[in-house]
């Protein structure tokens, strides 16, 4: 990671239903060419964080009620979802969303609708795609509907990677797969940061997975940061080996 922030979040909060206060003054700062973890427990307020930066929450009655969110310098709250895709972020969510009926390789060309360039340059970036997931590339003609889980969240990654992000939102991607896939999925997620210096804020339960791919991490306890550093101190700090990781 460099030292240039790309992304800042300065004390939002944010309420659901006009009642329901759930992020209570969250901040934290996205390094270009890093990996960061935003981790906690189910309910912690994760997706609300994410949904909150690629400005989604409007769809579930929520809405950012006091600070403020700035990509490169510039306020983008309220921008529309779209608008953002175009300065380079993209949220994949948590549960995959896949378009069932297209094949994979649809879904990753669905990926690709918002660039101006050509075919060439797509179907070049479609190839680097099937190179970091050779499973999808097996899969290609295959219903994604009828794909695995660990296949359909390759095939969501896949798909943001075809819209050539600089940012990366990824929520929660090792939900409901298993452990040597989910492996798999944050070896590919470094590759993809290392080889194409794209720049990744995850949401994760799994602090310990999280962890040892992140370069940094924030911990989130009913909707505040409870505790943030590099991701090798958080692994050494006594309160994270024993709330999050469940080794001592
Ligand atoms: P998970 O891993 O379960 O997704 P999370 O850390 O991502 O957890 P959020 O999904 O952000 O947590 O939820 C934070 C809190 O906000 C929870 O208490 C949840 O019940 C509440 N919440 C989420 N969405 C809504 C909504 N649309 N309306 C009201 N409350 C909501």
């Amino acid at each position: 990671p460099t030292r240039e922030s790309l992304l800042e979040v300065n004390n939002i909060e944010v309420i659901y239903n006009h009642v329901i206060l759930v992020l209570k003054g969250v901040s934290l700062s996205v390094p270009k060419g890093g990996i960061t973890a935003l981790l906690g427990g189910n309910g912690a307020g994760k997706t609300t964080t994410l949904k909150a930066i690629s400005n989604l929450l409007h769809s579930e009655r929520g809405a950012v009620t006091k600070g403020t969110i700035h990509y490169r310098g510039e306020r983008v709250q309220d921008l529309a979802p779209s608008d953002l895709v175009k300065k380079g972020v993209i949220q994949v969510m948590e549960g995959r969303h896949c378009f069932e009926h297209l094949t994979v390789e649809e879904n990753l060309l669905t990926g690709a609708y918002t660039r101006g360039d050509g075919g060439a340059a797509i179907a070049r970036d479609l190839e680097m795609v099937y190179a970091y997931f050779p499973r999808l590339k097996e899969r290609r003609k295959s219903q994604a509907g009828y794909t695995s889980g660990g296949e359909q969240q390759m095939c969501a990654i896949g798909r943001a990677l075809m819209s050539r992000p600089e940012t990366i939102l990824l929520d929660e991607p090792s939900m409901g797969l298993a452990p040597q896939l989910v492996e798999q999925i944050f070896e590919i997620v470094k590759a993809v940061n290392e080889q194409e210096g794209v720049t990744f804020l995850l949401a994760e339960q799994n602090t310990n997975v999280a962890l040892r791919y992140a370069h940094y991490g924030y911990i989130l306890e009913s909707g505040r940061v409870v505790m943030d550093g590099p991701a090798d101190a958080l692994r050494e700090n006594p309160d994270v080996k024993e709330f999050y990781l469940g080794l001592s």
